[in-house]
């Protein structure tokens, strides 16, 4: 609109205050193809121009096909003739008005209803891949995703149903994923072992019992058939047999009251030298029936050790007793100790038969016994290492073991001098 304004102030003729008619006529034209009606009036009324009185079947056609094409595309648009009156002016003076009538509040012309239509088709497409695309890809990641987590519910329904063989073998790049499915295969390794471990515990307290339960009722029941004489003999075997049972029922209270922490430790300072002193002399019999030579070797004896010293009596006593248990006649069996600025280091070395490599990270697991028919002729149940080590590691230590078939084991274990 102000661009027309401007083109008919330029035709302002100021001698007969009058507007050039060949060019109202070309603006008026130029302005009835962009949907405007023109009507210029000079001030004082000598031109009076307007196209419609020129074109009118023109100007009623342009009006009726603005009105179509808003209506073709807003059905409910309300638009209506409308009309917007402009001074035209010269040199700051008003000369004149410039009625311009237009189908409105706003229209479109052919181009622009054209451009918008396929710019709104153009939008549809792209909207259409977009949502295809995204409905590709979201379904694709939904698989990637569901697919271990069902792996996951499957593995942890079967491990809730008590079977923990269960193994998720599928490898997934999705770092949360695959750690989920670490935990849940450790999950089901551990539950395992923990299920492995009971039904031994459970089979070998029975096994066990067994034996020595046999035992006495055979004796009883040869003394009522009256095939034995009660003898002091025959009672002391049934005294023997009554006191192996004591003592796995005593071994398997300690090791349950060391697992659930209800030991407390009686820590004081005790001299090295008189520790291993009576450790010898209990020894002295047993190693001189087996015919093993049982020594000493201390840094200092004048070394002062701060622990539980009945409780890492009872460790080196375990110790000794196994080192001289699987150690052949004519053997040694050595017990060590050194100490640095933060630990106590002991060590019960033997000549012994050695431990096969494969045995020793099980070791220390209770009821756990490299040669089961061996250690149970000698009175083992596997018992004597899991509260060794559950003595050290109350102590804050350590208990580890070297060990070669055929040339003997080191079972070592250290003591912090700082612990509480
Ligand atoms: P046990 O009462 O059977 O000796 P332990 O827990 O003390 O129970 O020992 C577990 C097993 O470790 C034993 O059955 C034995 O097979 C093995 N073992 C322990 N100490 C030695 C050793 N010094 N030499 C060889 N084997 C050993």
């Amino acid at each position: 609109m102000q661009q027309i304004v401007t083109q008919i102030n330029n035709l302002y003729i100021p001698d007969s205050n009058s507007f050039r008619t060949d060019g109202l006529e070309a603006v008026g034209n130029a302005a009835l193809q962009n949907g405007m009606i023109l009507h210029v009036q000079s001030i004082n009324d000598e031109v009076d121009w307007d196209i419609s009185s020129h074109r009118a079947k023109e100007c009623q056609l342009m009006l009726q096909h603005r009105e179509r094409n808003m209506h073709s595309r807003y059905p409910n648009f309300e638009g209506s003739y409308q009309q917007s009156v402009l001074d035209l002016t010269y040199q700051g003076q008003v000369v004149g008005t410039l009625t311009l009538g237009y189908y409105g509040p706003y229209t479109f012309d052919d181009i622009e209803l054209q451009l918008i239509n396929s710019l709104n088709r153009l939008l549809i497409g792209i909207g259409v891949i977009l949502l295809l695309i995204a409905a590709i890809f979201g379904s694709y990641l939904a698989m990637h995703l569901t697919r271990p987590i069902h792996h996951v519910v499957n593995a942890a329904q079967k491990i809730a149903r008590g079977d923990y063989q269960v193994k998720i073998q599928e490898h997934y790049k999705t770092k949360e994923i695959s750690e989920l499915i670490t935990a849940i295969n450790e999950m089901a390794e551990q539950l395992r072992t923990k299920e492995l471990q009971k039904q031994r515990l459970t089979a070998d307290v029975a096994h066990e019992l067994r034996t020595p339960l046999c035992n006495l009722q055979s004796h009883m029941e040869a003394v009522i058939d009256e095939v034995w004489e009660p003898t002091p003999e025959l009672f002391r075997g049934c005294c023997d047999e009554i006191q192996r049972l004591t003592n796995i029922v005593n071994q398997l209270k300690e090791l349950t009251e060391y697992e659930d922490h209800r030991v407390v430790l009686d820590k004081s300072n005790f001299q090295v030298s008189s520790f291993f002193d009576s450790i010898l002399s209990s020894f002295a019999f047993s190693a001189k029936e087996k015919k093993v030579r049982l020594i000493v070797d201390c840094q200092n004896f004048k070394s002062i050790c701060l622990a539980d010293e009945q409780r890492i009596k009872q460790c080196i006593i375990n110790l000794v007793s196994n080192a001289i248990k699987y150690t052949e006649n004519g053997g040694t069996v050595k017990m060590t100790f050194k100490e640095d600025a933060d630990f106590y280091y002991y060590d019960v070395s033997d000549t012994g038969i050695g431990i096969p490599s494969q045995d020793i990270p099980q070791l220390f697991e209770r009821f756990y016994r490299v040669d089961e028919s061996r250690a149970r002729k000698t009175g083992g149940m596997g018992i004597g290492l899991s509260i060794t080590k559950a003595i050290i590691e109350m102590h804050g230590g350590a208990i580890w073991v070297n060990s070669v078939v055929g040339q003997g084991s080191v079972f070592s274990f250290k003591l912090p001098k700082n612990s509480i």
